[in-house]
């Protein structure tokens, strides 16, 4: 089968990571595995700090990267019995073993035994991958198979952390930032399905109209001030009940600044891998609490289908691309350019 190559990594190079295409044996599925057919396959910045060489705990030598997967089941092994050949399927981020504590408690993605899906394990920049079943989830029909690539990255991920994490109800103010992102844009949309009125913190004014349409009341774009004095001034100086940070350690402390009394800072993502400086003040007397959150449940991609059913969550796909144009992705994302997501698609395009 093909398959995306990592053999050479940016940080060896120098330069753009060596992205070839290139033939390696399709796998053969294990009992409790099925074997799919990869329609379409997200590519997240967790990919590219991959491939840059600023990610190397944990990955596997010469793993296939790609946890965005949607496809198609070929075949399935002996002791699978929720899958059939034909079905169509979503992987969460990590190959579950259905049997340990977290399995059984509806947190496969931190089973124990468990590996990163194209992270210590092969992922979907290919045209087959093999998964257990217990990592899988059935697509609703009705969803465009190419979309649905993003239903657990970036939106179960998202979800998850507006819904579960930070616990947002209606009513509530949530400042997103890098809001126009792949798990921005999606926590934008969640907050907003929520009933929050949601501000929607970018560095791309670009984005500004496509953020009103996925849900943002307000788009606070780069204006030379510092973010958390506009949500300061558009919230009568309470601050935001709840902040989504996709960026992290860049936008620190405004972020926290940001937050109203008993406010929830909820961290959900890190571009630049850095440490902060935090004066615990600043937390104890806002009774604030900083959150991580990552990965996603089956029961909430599944929940993320229904609300795309619904009409209340969108997958945003900025672009397709076929699986030797890798390098293009890596270089737009890399800019922070897209909206949404860029995804891979191994057959080359739709048919
Ligand atoms: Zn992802
Ligand atoms: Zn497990």
């Amino acid at each position: 089968m093909r398959a995306l190559s990592r053999l050479r990594l940016g940080a060896q190079t120098g330069g753009l990571p060596d992205l070839e295409v290139v033939n390696v044996p399709t796998p053969k599925p294990e009992p409790h595995q099925a074997l799919i057919r990869v329609t379409a396959c997200g590519f997240c910045h967790h990919d590219r700090s991959v491939m840059a060489g600023m990610l190397r705990r944990g990955v596997g030598p010469d793993v296939i990267l790609g946890h965005e997967i949607s496809g198609q089941v070929a075949e399935t092994g002996s002791n699978v019995t929720g899958l059939k050949a034909g079905d169509q399927v979503v992987s969460i981020l990590t190959d579950a073993c259905g049997k340990c504590d977290r399995c059984a408690s509806g947190r496969e993605h931190r089973c124990r035994e468990g590996q990163g899906i194209g992270h210590g394990r092969d992922g979907g920049f290919a045209e087959y991958v093999a998964l257990s079943e217990h990592s899988l989830v059935k697509v609703p029909e009705g969803l465009d198979p190419v979309g649905a690539a993003l239903l657990a990255c970036p939106m179960g991920v998202s979800l998850q952390a507006v819904q579960g994490t930070a616990r947002v109800v209606s009513g509530e103010t949530v400042v997103v930032t890098g809001a126009g992102g792949g798990l921005g844009s999606h926590a934008v949309q969640a907050a907003a399905a929520l009933g929050a009125r949601v501000l929607a913190v970018t560095s791309s004014s670009g984005k500004e109209n496509a953020l009103r349409d996925l849900g943002a009341a307000e788009v606070l774009a780069d204006s030379g001030l510092d973010f958390s004095e506009l949500v300061m001034a558009m919230t009568e100086d309470e601050g935001a009940d709840v902040v989504i940070d996709t960026v992290g350690s860049a936008l620190f402390p405004s972020t926290l600044r940001s937050l109203a009394q008993f406010g929830r800072l909820v961290l959900l993502g890190e571009v630049l891998g850095q440490s902060l400086n935090l004066n615990p003040a600043e937390v104890i007397f806002r009774d604030a609490q900083i959150l991580g959150a990552s990965g996603v449940s089956r029961a909430t991609v599944e929940q993320a289908g229904q609300m795309v059913l619904d009409g209340k969550l969108s997958p945003v796909v900025d672009l397709e691309l076929p699986l030797d144009q890798a390098s293009e992705a890596y270089r737009l994302v890399s800019e922070r350019k897209p909206t949404g997501r860029i995804v891979l698609l191994p057959d080359g395009g739709r048919a």
